[in-house]
Parts: structure tokens; C-alpha cells; sequence
């Protein structure tokens, strides 16, 4: 696995013990609802077919982990819904291939601190009210970093 294939969002503080390895047991409606937005915001890069697990991260300090191959996100530990629905956005990002050609020392990650690809987990709008807003939301306008508004 190169590092390219393992991409990860750092979290700028840790301060829960690591969830044991396994499923995720976030399979609830957060974890859905997260993955809904996320799936909107990233034209649903797997087709629908995205897997959450909880499992420690090779960084201490990473959040999360993307297989882009294997449409595959991994939590460093369970989350509430923020940062859950940032980190999702983020990860999903990388599922869809996301490349910032303006960063070349960390080219799947955005150097703009309002990006979601920005590697530090941040709040987002689309998250907002559960999500619900965005959701309901038509199609239309872009942002800068190419996903709808
Ligand atoms: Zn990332």
C-alpha cells in the first residue's frame, strides 16, 4: 500500500482512548445520514457501496483512513455526528479521487483552510442541521473545490 492509496485526515487534538478493532457499531442513522451528505457531495464515488469500520490508525493523531480501491473508510474511533459528518466528507474526497494540482507536496489534500480536502478536520455547512438543508438542496452551483453547494 503506498501512501497515496492510504490517505488520512488529521485531527488536531486526540483525546478519546481508540475504539477496539471491528465493525463500526456507529451503524445508525448518523452514520447514514453522514454518509448521504458525504455521497451528495462526492456524486457517490462507490455507487452507494462505501464500508465504515473502527479500527486504531496507523497515525495516532489521524481520524480517519480511505481505501479509495476498496471503497473503504476507517475511523480511528466511534464520532458524534461532528466530527463524523466533516470526516466523511473529507474522506469521501479521497474516494472520489480528489487532487489539488496547486499542492504538489500533499497532492490529495487542498493547501485552502476552508476546503473540506484541507487535511485538519473542520465544521462544513453541508453538515449542518444533520445535514437535512443540504440534502434537500437541488443540484446546482459549485464550490470552489468542484462539489456541489
Ligand atoms: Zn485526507
Amino acid at each position: 500500500m503506498t501512501t497515496a492509496q492510504r490517505t488520512a485526515l488529521i485531527a488536531t487534538t486526540l483525546t478519546c482512548v481508540l475504539a477496539p478493532s471491528g465493525a463500526a457499531r456507529a451503524a445508525d442513522w448518523k452514520l447514514d445520514r453522514a454518509k448521504a451528505v458525504a455521497a451528495k457531495a462526492w456524486n457517490d464515488p462507490c455507487a452507494g457501496d462505501v464500508q465504515v469500520a473502527v479500527a486504531p490508525q496507523a497515525g495516532a493523531d489521524w481520524l480517519a483512513s480511505t481505501l479509495p480501491s476498496q471503497c473503504r473508510i476507517t475511523l480511528a474511533r466511534e464520532l458524534r455526528w461532528n466530527p463524523l459528518c466533516p470526516v466523511l466528507l473529507h474522506e469521501y474526497g479521497h474516494l472520489a479521487g480528489y487532487t489539488d494540482p496547486g499542492n504538489p507536496l500533499d497532492p490529495h489534500h487542498s493547501s485552502d483552510p476552508d476546503s473540506i480536502m484541507w487535511p485538519f478536520v473542520h465544521a462544513d455547512a453541508r453538515c449542518a442541521r444533520h445535514g437535512i438543508p443540504y440534502l434537500k438542496r437541488a443540484a446546482g452551483s459549485r464550490r470552489k473545490d468542484g462539489t456541489p453547494k
